[in-house]
């Protein structure tokens, strides 16, 4: 495979077991000459993120499987202490599973098949779920009855409807207003299953507002329907860090523990200080665990045609319109390279497949010398980018390598030159958007 004779040494150990290993994405660019994209996992990472998420999270953390389901993702966090998983499928419950026998998890889709409910309580054993109707609730008893177990081993989350400023908004699929919300509670205690109160405000939330205000609406339901609440579930949805776009005011993110502070002020200050918690964080975990190694196919003006795309790896950022973060690698064969090698240029990514929207949303920022056959490593694509792959066309990447050293790019929330006007029809918008992307669908 090495084309330059270099014999990569396998880890016995690792969770990808058998992929071989390097020190950076730029070595995999240079040794290996790929022309299929290469996902380049990091575990350390994903142990490092998983760890900084629980260690300012004080309740139940849960990784949400659905970010990425990968079986060298579950091993690593199982491995490292992950004891909890939020799953919805099952095909998910046999992931999680998988990794780890023991491991708790959480049933937290709200609309779910008969079949499947009773797959969950009678062979993984699985004893909290999620309901936004009462129709669930009855699919959810009828099941309970059936094996004859007893209501209270189960914790049934009621989820909220709730509306804020994420990449994704979720409230609009599911989750019951205050007042529906607060009768199901009662309908819930009334069998005499535990109550718990769950909220998903979307995902790649930076306004921690959005969190204060589904935590006020928690308790508004909490104090109309007067029962025990066992759990506080506060979902997913925590930001994960993209690049930052020199042409747009920069609005900061706040860092992970600042945004946990004000979630865990809001809590206390709406009377949940003594509730335990529970969270789902998935982006925020995987995001940073995985780069891709892709390569330009043609350079086009300031159209860069690569090997990946929509409908394989980045898709999340093109219905998201999230900014990647991105490394040109040069190609050392190529002698003759015309532009400055300083000067960062907005460029237009056209994606492998025949398929006309599949365009990036947003553009790739690299130097104005890179050119056909030159790689460039993708950064922060952990998240919903593995698990969203399709096959359409025919291109499905699916070659994963080990990496050590963290992802690094300059435009990691870093503030970029102002780049020049477009030319040759790239972004003639100049807001880098051709294409809306459809209604989030996640
Ligand atoms: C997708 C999802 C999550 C994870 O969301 P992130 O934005 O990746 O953190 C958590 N909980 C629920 C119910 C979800 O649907």
């Amino acid at each position: 495979m090495s084309k330059s004779g270099f014999v990569p040494h396998v880890v016995a150990d690792s969770a990808a077991i058998g992929a071989q290993r390097f020190a950076t994405a730029r070595d995999v660019a240079l040794q290996l000459r790929p022309d299929q994209p290469i996902y380049c996992f990091r575990p350390g990472v994903l142990a490092a993120d998983a760890r900084a998420f629980k260690a300012v999270f004080p309740g139940k953390t849960a990784y949400a499987v659905k970010t990425n389901g990968e079986h060298e993702v579950l091993k690593t966090l199982a491995d490292d202490g992950m004891a909890v998983f939020d799953v919805a499928s099952p095909a998910e419950f046999a992931a999680a599973r998988a990794v780890s026998p023991r491991s708790e998890l959480l049933y937290m889709h709200p609309v779910k098949a008969q079949s499947d409910i009773r797959l969950a309580f009678e062979t993984y054993k699985i004893r909290v779920t999620a309901v936004d109707h009462e129709d669930e609730v009855a699919k959810v008893l009828r099941i309970v009855r059936a094996l004859d177990l007893d209501p209270e081993d189960f914790t049934l989350f009621v989820r909220i409807a709730s509306k804020g400023e994420a990449a994704y908004e979720l409230s609009k699929k599911f989750g019951a207003a205050p007042a529906h919300a607060a009768e199901l509670l009662q309908r819930i205690d009334n069998i005499g299953f535990k109550c718990g109160i769950a909220f998903h405000v979307g995902s790649q939330v930076e306004d921690p507002t959005t969190y204060e205000r589904s935590i006020a609406t928690a308790a508004e339901v909490r104090d109309a329907a007067r029962v025990p609440i066992a759990e506080l579930d506060i979902g997913g949805g925590f930001p994960a860090l993209y690049g930052a776009d020199p042409r747009k005011r920069q609005t900061a993110m706040p860092p992970l523990t600042e945004l946990m502070r004000s979630i865990l002020d809001a809590v206390a200050k709406h009377g949940f200080g003594d509730t335990p918690l529970v969270a789902e964080p998935g982006r925020v975990v995987v995001a940073r665990a995985y780069s891709l190694v892709a390569r330009v196919l043609l350079k086009k003006g300031q159209r860069l045609y690569i090997n990946d795309g929509i409908w394989s790896s980045l898709s999340d950022s093109w219905t998201g319109k999230l900014l990647l973060p991105v490394n040109h690698i040069p190609d050392p064969a190529r002698r003759r390279r015309f532009g400055d090698p300083n000067k960062m240029v907005p460029f237009r990514i056209y994606g492998a497949t025949c398929d006309s929207v599949d365009v990036l949303s947003r553009p790739f920022y690299l130097p104005e010398t890179v050119d056909t056959g030159d790689w460039i490593e993708i950064g922060h694509i952990g998240a919903y980018s593995l698990s969203l792959r399709t096959r359409f066309n025919g291109f499905y990447p699916d070659t994963v390598v080990e990496v050590d050293q963290p992802f690094e790019s300059a435009d990691l929330g870093a503030s970029l030159p102002e780049p020049e006007r477009p030319q040759d029809g790239v972004g003639g918008d100049s807001r880098g958007e051709l294409h809306e992307p459809p209604e989030e669908v996640r």
